[in-house]
């Protein structure tokens, strides 16, 4: 059998290693931390659970599909329920507006805030079925190496009709004039890690998932997701090894041999799959010759942002809250350009916030509620000290309390925050960003880092820094589509 090193158990990760497993491969995943999910797991505190990264489960097709690929389907692993409203957002004059997962219900919504603009959801959201059907079911399924995987002609007709070169600002602007209904259907290009300027048009399949596919919720929190693909990755044979942090490659005549980590365990190898960060491994682990890419152009890297994470146990249940809120009570343009442009922390910022106990009473201690707050910063940021936190901490805590009609203040129990700099240190994340490189025209498809190394015949990358880029769905489908050429190049 011929064996195979997977460096790190993120989704992408777990999905190559078990993709492998199951074409007959030894597979060895070495993990730095001491469990399964990267930037997905999770952690446990005062009888709290909470979940560190993901709270939004989105493109369930996508899941579904992983598990089937197995023989198996998700409610194998986990169970999920649909959330109605699918999710909330808070205004700056100081309304909100509930987004309903029925369609019909969510046509009358959009009705109700621009006559018309019903009719304009049914054109905007065919277009967007197009895009979700080619771009999912097609374009993000080719490890993107040459121009040429896109030369079939129904993929380049549907590339053609696809707006890759307009952007989604301007795609929005064109069926919708109210700016709450632009704000709402600019949102889920947030996850994608760039202004909606910056952003192919394409993504508006992103609105489809949205819409037409739903805001789910797995039973027990989002680590459920990650525990079913270990335990089916176990079931295909992959060995696990936690606290194994990957501190050397031997390379001889152009291949790792060898995969050392730093509790002087060493791996031999016929394939390195690098599923931790790309910018880590091809800077940090590989002597400069073998660099895939230099310094100036990681540096010239958009990448998504990072963020301050608020993980809080409240010894009380709230009134008036959703499972997931959006606080777009502040002028978004000026917080996303301390984002994206003068990358500053921000004044103003917007926030998100995931309150899982109101869906699931397993996730706090009876009686209670458990918040994850979310504030998306520029990644590289630096100073994400204590004080910083917290004063950031206090500011969007009474901004939730005004919109909400919440006390809380006396009542929080827990409190752990998470910044730029814990993403760094236990993810070996590049810059500290949270959701990898942005989804940005000029870093699409061939234009992203590349997931074979040109320098090292048997290294491999996958994970939300390659093909086809951030978000869970994608970091799956990454470790799958590597897998796939691993097997067609090392046959
Ligand atoms: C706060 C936050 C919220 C998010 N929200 C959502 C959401 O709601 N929905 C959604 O779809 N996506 C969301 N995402 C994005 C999603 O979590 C990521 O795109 C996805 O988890 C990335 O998976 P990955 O396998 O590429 O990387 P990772 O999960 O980072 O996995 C890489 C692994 O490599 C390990 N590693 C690093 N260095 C070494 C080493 N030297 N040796 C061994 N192991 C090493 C790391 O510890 C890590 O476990 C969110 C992310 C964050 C951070």
């Amino acid at each position: 059998m011929k064996k195979a090193i997977v460096i790190g158990a993120g989704y992408a990760g777990i999905s190559a290693a078990s993709f492998l497993a199951k074409a007959g491969w030894d597979v060895t995943v070495l993990e730095k931390l001491s469990g399964p999910g990267g930037r997905a797991r999770n952690f446990k505190a005062d009888g709290f659970t909470f979940d560190m990264g993901p709270s939004w489960y989105w493109m369930p097709d996508v899941f579904e599909r992983y598990f089937n690929c197995f023989g198996k389907k998700v409610s194998d692993y986990y169970q999920l329920t649909r959330l109605d409203p699918s999710y909330r957002v808070y205004w700056p004059e100081g309304s909100s507006t509930d987004l309903p997962s029925q369609y019909p219900q969510l046509k009358e919504t959009f009705e109700s805030i621009e006559p018309g603009a019903g009719k304009m959801l049914d054109k905007f959201m065919k277009e967007a079925a197009y895009k979700y059907e080619v771009g999912i079911g097609k374009l993000v399924f080719k490890p993107a190496r040459s121009l040429t995987e896109y030369m079939e002609w129904d993929v380049l007709k549907g590339i053609l009709k696809m707006d890759v070169f307009s952007n989604m600002k301007k795609h929005i602007h064109r069926f919708f004039k109210n700016p709450k209904l632009r704000q709402l259907l600019e949102f889920p290009v947030l996850f994608l890690g760039a202004l909606p300027k910056d952003i192919p048009a394409l993504y508006s399949l992103m609105n489809y998932a949205d819409i037409k596919f739903g805001t789910w919720y797995p039973h027990k929190g989002m680590y459920e997701i990650a525990d079913g693909m270990y335990r089916l990755a176990v079931e295909q044979g992959v060995k696990f090894c936690f606290n194994a942090n990957v501190t050397s490659l031997d390379i001889t005549n152009g291949n790792i041999t060898g995969v050392h980590t730093e509790d002087g365990k060493s791996y031999a190898a016929d394939v390195v799959i690098g599923a931790a960060d790309y910018a880590f491994i091809d800077r940090n682990l590989l002597p400069e010759k073998y660099h895939q890419y230099s310094e100036k152009y990681w540096d010239s890297r958009v990448m998504a942002p990072s963020c301050l994470l608020y993980y809080v146990g409240v010894n009380k249940r709230l009134q008036n809250i959703k499972h997931h809120s959006l606080f777009f009570d502040t002028d978004f343009n000026v917080h996303g350009s301390e984002i994206y442009e003068s990358k500053t922390w921000p004044k103003e910022p917007l926030f998100y916030t995931c309150a899982p106990s109101v869906t699931d009473s397993t996730v706090a201690p009876a009686g209670c509620e458990n918040l994850f707050f979310l504030i998306p910063v520029s990644s590289g940021l630096t100073g994400d000290t204590e004080e910083l936190r917290e004063s950031y901490f206090q500011k969007i805590l009474a901004r939730f309390e005004e919109k909400t009609g919440n006390n809380l203040k006396e009542n929080i129990i827990y409190k752990r925050s998470y910044a730029v700099s814990d993403f760094e240190k236990d993810y070996h994340s590049f810059k500290g960003n949270a959701y990898g490189l942005a989804n940005t025209l000029l870093q699409t498809a061939i234009l992203k880092p590349r997931c074979r190394s040109s320098k090292i015949n048997n290294l491999f990358y996958t994970g939300q820094l390659t093909v086809p880029g951030p978000g869970l769905p994608p970091s799956l489908i990454s470790g799958e589509v590597v897998s796939n050429l691993v097997q067609k190049v090392c046959r």
